[in-house]
């Protein structure tokens, strides 16, 4: 039996690569002076997918929320083996906290017809983990988080071994299912170099504006229209327009949208910085660890 499955993906600020620049002064991430990058978890996720697809066939569709560039990470997803991919972009979605986002994503998400829902366990950014439970709880199915594995999957049910901490879990659900995916999960495969060269043009009908506004900086907003046209005509006949959605396609309540939709509200943004007051030698040999780890449980920095 075949299983489709969702993956949601998310464009991230390469949190690696923070430097003086990467905050505004008002305490904000600088997105534009940190290079974005495919967060790393959804590799995961997606690469469990892809894996699910070898083995049993099945479509995989990904999913974003976020602005026009982050269209490139649907076209990584594709020259790594995705089927289908899908932009959500509107400007009614800024400000959204995870609550809005997993509803929106949800809107889409019912969209498409899945087995097998699939997110990172979390995003390098907003780092919250609360996107896939939150997701799962509005399409209304059951959730395992931090999987590690797939142990077994046999049309109705799935079983998959989930990371505790302290050790794992093996967790048996119903399908259709969602999972979190952590980041010892698999090692995500590179895209394939005949998938790039049939994607390598696939564009969303944003990028296709913006890059028709450029190259036509003369163009008035009539001739412009037509070039747009033109030019999403020509790439869907070649299937390689990619699908962009607002909230108006995903059907979804406005209310539960953007900033209305956002019970979190930022009080204070602190930023910290962790200075070393004193640093101490410490002797390359096993009585100098000894010593160090004796005056570490003395006051009490290690138990
Ligand atoms: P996590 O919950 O850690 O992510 C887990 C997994 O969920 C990811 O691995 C991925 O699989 C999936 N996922 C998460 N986000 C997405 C996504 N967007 N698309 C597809 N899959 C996804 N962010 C903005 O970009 N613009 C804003 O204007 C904005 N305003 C905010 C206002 C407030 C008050 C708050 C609290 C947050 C705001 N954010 C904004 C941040 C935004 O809420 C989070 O980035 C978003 O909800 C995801 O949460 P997270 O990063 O913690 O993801």
């Amino acid at each position: 039996m075949a299983y489709n499955c969702v993956v949601l993906i998310k464009q991230v600020p390469d949190t690696k690569r923070i430097t003086g620049k990467a905050m505004n002064d008002d305490g904000t991430v600088n997105r534009s002076a940190l290079p974005a990058i495919f967060n790393p978890e959804d590799l995961n996720a997606l690469e469990l997918a892809l894996q699910i697809k070898d083995k049993f066939g099945g479509q995989i569709t990904v999913i974003t929320m976020g602005p026009p560039a982050a269209s490139a990470i649907l076209r990584d997803s594709l020259f790594r083996g995705a089927d289908d991919a899908v932009l959500i972009t509107d400007a009614r979605c800024a400000a959204s906290d995870t609550l809005a986002t997993s509803y929106i994503l949800s809107c889409a998400v019912k969209k498409v017809d899945y087995d097998i829902v699939l997110c990172g366990r979390q995003a390098i950014d907003g780092d919250t983990a609360q996107v896939g439970p939150q997701l799962a709880e509005k399409l209304g199915v059951p959730q395992i988080t931090y999987v590690e594995e797939l142990t077994e999957l046999n049309g109705k049910s799935i079983t998959v071994r989930r990371n505790i901490g302290t050790g794992w879990q093996q967790v048996k659900a119903k399908l259709p299912v969602l999972l979190t995916v952590t980041g010892d999960a698999n090692e995500p495969r590179v895209a394939a170099a005949k998938k790039m060269m049939k994607y390598k043009n696939a564009r969303t009908p944003a990028e296709i504006e913006r890059e028709m506004k450029a190259d036509n900086p003369n163009a008035n907003e009539q001739d412009l229209k037509s070039l747009v046209e033109m030019k999403q005509n020509d790439l869907s006949n070649k299937g390689l327009l990619i699908k962009q959605w607002d909230l108006d396609e995903v059907e979804a309540d406005l209310s539960w949208c953007g900033r209305d939709g956002s019970p979190t509200k930022v009080h204070r943004i602190q930023t910290v910085v962790l200075a070393a007051k004193e640093s101490k030698d410490v002797e390359p040999n096993d009585k100098g660890i000894a010593d160090m780890v004796h005056e570490l449980i003395e006051d009490k920095t290690i138990a």
